[in-house]
């Protein structure tokens, strides 16, 4: 199967797509991971979006694209993929059809992970990191720690990371809203969209998800 996830910041969507890429056996192939993964093997897509990351710059499309196109050409991606990140605007989304198109394979489906506005606010922002360990995460709602403003693993100071701020994560759904929703009325006239909720445990959304894509 070949499917690309959408979802808004803090809809769980790499959650998602890691238990649904090993459901279905096929690779998850994720935006920061190819980056990732370009940048440390020095490709010159990774040399040239170094640059531009290092200029504060955006990097150009073109890149991105680039970098997508090589992961789907590897052999464990020929009966399929999961994208996750990309694409994330309707150029990356056209030049992913062209490149389909070439190769002579189709997307499956298009699922769209949807929660509403205030909730994804009340995900991230209320998230608090420990200051001794990234991996130790708190919530001050969901996962509240037993004295507020401290690590219950290890004891020390959480804080909250200024990507989570409130005004931040608000500016973050504005982008979705202008540049990446529009990739779901492209597809949506493809007749590939499959919209689920993404409420609930993760093994609930995972469940919606895996029945959605038996139904299609
Ligand atoms: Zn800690």
């Amino acid at each position: 199967m070949r499917i690309v996830l959408v979802g808004p910041p803090g809809a769980g969507k790499g959650t998602q797509a890691a238990f649904l890429a090993k459901n279905l056996a096929i690779p998850h192939i994720a935006t920061g991971d190819l980056f990732r993964a370009n940048m440390s093997q020095g490709t010159d897509l990774g040399r040239k979006a170094k640059e531009y990351m290092s200029a504060g710059q955006l990097v150009p499309d073109e890149i991105t694209i680039g970098m997508a196109k090589d992961r789907m050409a590897q052999p464990d991606a020929a009966n399929g993929f999961l994208l996750d990140g990309f694409p994330r605007n309707i150029a990356q989304a056209q030049a992913l059809d062209a490149y389909l198109d070439e190769t002579g394979r189709q997307l499956d489906a298009v699922l769209d992970l949807e929660v509403p506005e205030d909730e994804v606010v009340r995900r991230i922002a209320g998230r608090r990191i420990c200051r001794n360990d990234s991996s130790h995460v708190f919530h001050v709602e969901y996962k509240a720690p037993a004295t507020e403003g401290v690590c219950d693993v290890c004891g020390g100071e959480l804080y909250q990371r200024e990507d989570d701020r409130e005004e931040t994560v608000r500016k973050r759904l504005e982008v979705y809203h202008s540049e990446t929703e529009p990739i779901i009325d492209h597809y949506k006239a493809q007749g590939l969209v499959t919209t689920i909720s993404a409420l609930g445990a993760v093994e609930e959304v995972t469940e919606r998800a895996m029945n959605a894509l038996k139904r299609d």
